[in-house]
């Protein structure tokens, strides 16, 4: 699935294989699911809202941003690790079974 926009690179960012990952866009209509268990945040964002308001990145990029924006105590500590990751298999098995709410 090609992307015609260019990606939007945070200057910090690192050369990631982004065509591999998949954008925030591939989720639009459904909702964006993370978890940090060793902070205890778990969020449940609106993929469409999330794009209005950040922009389309990589997933990757994207968790970053919303790690520093939930304000996780732990982002860029490179001995104790943020953990906030997707719900991934949540993620996608709303994409095939979509169900209006
Ligand atoms: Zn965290």
């Amino acid at each position: 699935m090609p992307h015609s926009r260019g990606p939007q690179r945070p200057n910090n960012s690192k050369a990631e294989p982004r065509f591999s990952s998949p954008y925030l866009s591939d989720f639009l209509g459904g909702k964006v699911h993370l978890i940090c268990p060793k902070c205890g945040i778990q969020r449940r964002y609106d993929a469409s809202m999330l794009l209005a308001k950040v922009g389309d990145y990589v997933l990757p990029d994207l968790l970053t941003r919303i790690a520093l924006a939930e304000g996780c105590p732990r982002v860029g500590d490179k001995d104790d690790r943020c953990n906030l990751h997707y719900d991934i298999e949540k993620m996608y098995e709303q994409r095939s079974a979509k169900h209006g709410q």
